[in-house]
């Protein structure tokens, strides 16, 4: 397999075979985010990733997943794409899931046909990076789009049938604005109502813009309660029926899961036992922090 530089999927990918067909993001610059820093962008040959296709089946008897890495598979030529789809299901029949991650821009370069035929030929999720719905936000993070193009895109792959899975992230906005932040955040996760919802929190990374503005004193990190307070506000907010929310990855103190609107009232309520500290955190050192 041909790999290059540092490889990144989403925590439902885990077991799934990872297959560069572009390095890095096409985009490449928002403020908190160091993921790709080490390579540029480019896409793939096609000949080189049907290559690591054809390497794969000979080397692996069982491939139920696969990832299309890195940033912005979407970015493909449809024509490369279907290709890709179109042997993965000739020569995998037991998979079951493709998957990319999605940006806005590229999936509103897709016409709604291209979108629904990617999806007959496997592609099964998409995973979408919202942040944050707060306009003013986004741009300070510099995502490089608007919340109404996050919102279209989001709904646009949906309605070709393929699931939606949208990160935010808890704390972006630091200890100022975050009420805006989690509520605006909610009204475009609404907008969408993705299959399911990732809250994610802060993590400052060196050698981001977000690091030199914790550095020079312009953003405060919010604490582990600050947090809870604004998941609180958030879910509070949040009207998705059927949508799988879960807050229960590494960086996250406070592991929530439930399915919308169910579960919703008994995540408020769990946030609220963790604010009034009758129910545990998890700490630094779990975090690994
Ligand atoms: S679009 Fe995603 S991968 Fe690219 S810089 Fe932004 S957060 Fe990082």
């Amino acid at each position: 397999m041909h790999y290059s530089g540092s490889v990144y999927r989403p925590p439902s990918e885990a077991y799934s075979l990872i297959v560069q067909v572009t390095l890095g993001c096409s985009h490449n610059k928002c403020a908190f985010c160091n993921m790709y820093k080490d390579k540029p962008f480019s896409i793939c040959p096609i000949d080189q990733v049907m290559e690591d296709l054809s390497w794969a089946r000979n080397a692996y008897p069982r491939i139920e997943r696969v990832f299309l890495a890195d940033g912005d598979a979407l970015i493909l030529p449809t024509e490369h794409l279907l290709r890709i789809l179109h042997y993965i299901r000739e020569h995998y029949p037991e998979c079951q899931r493709v998957a990319v991650y999605a940006s806005p821009k590229s999936v509103l370069k897709k016409t709604p046909e291209e979108l629904r035929t990617l999806h007959e030929a496997g592609l099964g999720i998409a995973y979408l990076g919202l942040e944050t719905g707060n306009e003013a936000l986004l741009k300070k993070i510099n995502k490089g789009v608007t919340v109404a193009q996050q919102v279209e895109a989001g709904q646009k792959l949906k309605a070709a049938g393929i699931t939606l899975s949208v990160t935010a992230i808890n704390g972006l906005s630091g200890t100022v604005g975050w009420e805006d932040h989690a509520v605006d955040t909610a009204k475009a996760l609404n907008a969408m109502c993705p299959d399911f919802i990732a809250l994610l929190t802060l993590r400052i990374y060196t050698g981001t813009p977000m690091a030199q503005w914790v550095e020079e004193g312009s953003l405060s990190v919010p604490s582990p309660m600050e947090l809870i307070r604004e998941s609180k506000l958030l879910l509070e907010h949040l009207d998705c029926p059927g949508a799988v929310f879960r807050s229960n990855h590494a960086s996250n103190y406070l592991v929530l899961a439930g399915t919308l609107n169910r579960d919703r009232e008994r995540l408020i309520r769990e946030c609220g036992e963790a604010l009034r500290g009758e129910a545990p955190i998890r700490t630094f050192v779990e975090l690994g922090r």
